[in-house]
C-alpha cells in the first residue's frame, strides 16, 4: 500500500466539483483497505473511495483520506458455466468489457460510457436503457465490503441480505466495496438503428417502441420538434459492420467535434442557441449497423457538460416532458444540449432509482460555462412533484428530508448504515446532504 500527501486535489470530469484530501491511499488488497478503515476510525478520520470522477455530484469528494482504487483492478475469476465473474472494485468498465469479450461474455446492459469504475458505477445506480433491464447493480450476485468498523463481509441475497440490499447502490456510505461478483451473459451482437424522428411521433408511440425494442431511447433537441431515436436489438449475426470511417465520422466528428463547435458557439452568443439546435437536429443522419454489444452501448464523450437526471414513474413521461418544454420556452437562459430519455425495469434495491417501479429517465444537460442552475432547479421541482428520484451521481439539490418519501426503504438503508458505519468513517458533505449526517 502507498499513502501519499501528493495529488491531494481531486477534480471531477465535469470540473464542477473539487476537494483537497488530507491524504491519498492506494491499497492493493482487501486487507489493506480494512487496515486503512480501522486506522481512520481509531483517529476519528474519514475515508472516501474515488472511482473515475464521473459523478457530477460531490459524492466522491473528501477532506479526509481519498482511496485510490486503481491498485484493486482486474478480473479475479470467471466461471464459464455459471457466467459468474468476480471483479475487483476499481476495474474500469472498458477493461471489464474487453476482458469479458475475450471470454465470450458480456454485461447484459450498460450506460452511455465505459470509463467509470465498476464500483463507482454501482454506487450511484448507473443504468442504461431497456424495458427488461434495471440498473447495473441488478446484475450483481455478491459483494465483498469493508465496513466502517473495518470488518470484511461477503454479502449476497442469502448472506447479510440487508447489507447487500444497502451496498448495491450504497452512494459510498455503507462501506468500501472491494470485489463484485457479476451475473454476466453470453457475448452478444447488437443491431443499432438510429434515425431522426418527429417528437410528436415518438411520444405518441412511446409504449410500443419501448415494448418492441430491447434497448430504446431518444434525444430531443430543445427549441425543435425533432428527436434522434436509438433502438438497439440483439441479433444472431454481425452482418452489418460499421467501418472505421463511419465510426469516426459519427462518434468523433459529429457527436464530439461538431457538437463541441455548436455548444461553444452557443456559449459565445446565447441568442443563437435555438437556431444552432435546429441546425444540429437537421444534421442528424441515420445509422444502421451491427457490433459487439458494449461497443454499441458506450461511446466516448469529449464535450464537457453538467447534468441532472431524474428517474420518474413511466406513466409520468408526458407530464414531465410538457413541464420541461415549458421551462425551456420560458427560461431567460438558453439550453445548448439535447435531452436524453431512457427506460428501465423495476428492481428491489433499496436506493435504486428504479426501486419498485418501471422508470423513465429524463436527463438534462448544459455545456460547461453556461448557466444551468435555474434550468436544473425548475426541472427538479417539476420532477419532485411527480415522484421523481434524482440520480445519485448527477446534480440535484434534494436532501434527506425530501428524499425519504421518495424511497420506501430509505430508513432501512439508514439503519444498515448506523450498524456498519456507526462513526461515519465514510461521511462527506454529500452524504450529509442526502442522508442527514
Ligand atoms: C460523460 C458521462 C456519461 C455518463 N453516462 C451515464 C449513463 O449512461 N448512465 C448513468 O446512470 N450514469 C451515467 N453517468 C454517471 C456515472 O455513471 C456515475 O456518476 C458513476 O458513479 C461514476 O463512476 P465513477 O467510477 O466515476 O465513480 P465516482 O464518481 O468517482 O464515485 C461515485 C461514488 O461511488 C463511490 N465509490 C467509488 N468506488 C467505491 C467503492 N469501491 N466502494 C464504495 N463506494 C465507492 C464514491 O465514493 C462516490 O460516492 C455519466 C457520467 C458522465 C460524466
Amino acid at each position: 500500500m502507498t499513502t501519499a500527501t501528493v495529488n491531494l486535489t481531486w477534480r471531477n470530469w465535469a470540473g464542477n466539483q473539487t476537494s483537497v484530501a488530507a491524504a491519498v491511499a492506494r491499497p492493493t488488497s482487501t486487507d489493506e483497505v480494512a487496515e486503512i478503515v480501522r486506522a481512520a476510525r481509531a483517529t476519528g478520520g474519514t475515508i472516501k473511495p474515488a472511482g473515475s470522477g464521473h459523478s457530477f455530484t460531490a459524492a466522491a469528494a473528501t477532506t479526509g483520506t481519498r482511496l485510490d482504487l486503481s491498485g484493486l483492478a482486474g478480473i479475479v475469476d470467471a466461471d464459464p458455466a455459471s457466467k459468474l465473474v468476480r471483479v475487483r472494485a476499481g476495474t474500469p468498465l472498458h477493461v471489464l468489457n474487453s476482458e469479458l469479450a475475450r471470454r465470450g461474455l458480456a454485461m447484459p446492459n450498460l450506460g452511455d460510457i465505459a470509463v467509470q469504475t465498476i464500483s463507482g458505477a454501482l454506487a450511484t445506480g448507473t443504468h442504461g436503457t431497456g424495458r427488461a433491464y434495471g440498473c447495473l447493480s441488478t446484475f450483481v450476485a455478491e459483494l465483498e465490503v469493508v465496513t466502517g468498523t473495518g470488518e470484511v463481509v461477503r454479502c449476497s441475497p442469502s448472506v447479510e441480505p440487508d447489507l447487500f440490499a444497502a451496498a448495491l447502490v450504497g452512494v459510498g456510505a455503507v462501506g468500501v466495496v472491494t470485489e463484485v461478483t457479476l451475473r454476466t451473459t453470453d457475448a452478444f451482437i447488437l443491431h443499432a438503428d438510429e434515425r431522426a424522428t418527429p417528437l410528436a411521433d415518438v411520444l405518441a408511440s412511446i409504449d410500443e417502441r419501448v415494448a418492441t425494442n430491447d434497448h430504446f431511447e431518444f434525444y430531443w433537441f430543445p427549441y425543435t420538434e425533432r428527436t434522434l431515436i436509438k433502438a438497439n436489438n440483439r441479433v444472431s449475426v454481425d452482418d452489418r459492420p460499421r467501418n472505421r470511417f463511419s465510426a469516426w465520422f459519427n462518434e468523433d466528428l459529429m457527436e464530439n467535434t461538431a457538437l463541441g463547435t455548436v455548444v461553444r458557439l452557443a456559449r459565445a452568443v446565447p441568442a443563437w442557441t435555438p437556431t444552432l439546435m435546429r441546425t444540429t437536429a437537421r444534421l442528424v443522419s441515420p445509422r444502421n449497423y451491427t457490433e459487439r454489444s458494449d461497443l454499441v452501448f458506450t461511446s466516448p464523450r469529449r464535450v464537457r457538460f453538467v447534468e441532472m437526471e431524474y428517474g420518474l414513474p413511466r406513466e409520468a413521461l408526458s407530464e414531465a416532458f410538457a413541464a420541461l418544454r415549458k421551462i425551456i420556452d420560458t427560461l431567460p437562459d438558453r439550453i445548448a444540449f439535447p435531452v436524453e430519455v431512457r427506460f428501465t425495469a423495476a428492481d428491489d434495491i433499496w436506493l435504486s432509482h428504479g426501486y419498485g417501479r418501471d422508470n423513465v429517465y429524463i436527463a438534462i444537460h448544459q455545456f460547461v460555462g453556461m448557466p444551468y442552475e435555474r434550468y436544473f432547479r425548475a426541472f427538479e421541482s417539476a420532477c419532485a412533484a411527480l415522484g421523481g428520484r434524482p440520480h445519485w451521481g448527477k446534480m440535484h439539490w434534494r436532501t434527506a428530508a425530501d428524499l425519504r418519501p421518495a424511497y420506501p426503504r430509505f430508513d432501512d438503508f439508514l439503519a444498515v448504515r448506523d450498524r456498519v458505519d456507526p462513526d461515519r468513517v465514510f461521511a462527506n458533505d454529500y452524504t450529509r446532504q442526502v442522508f442527514g449526517d
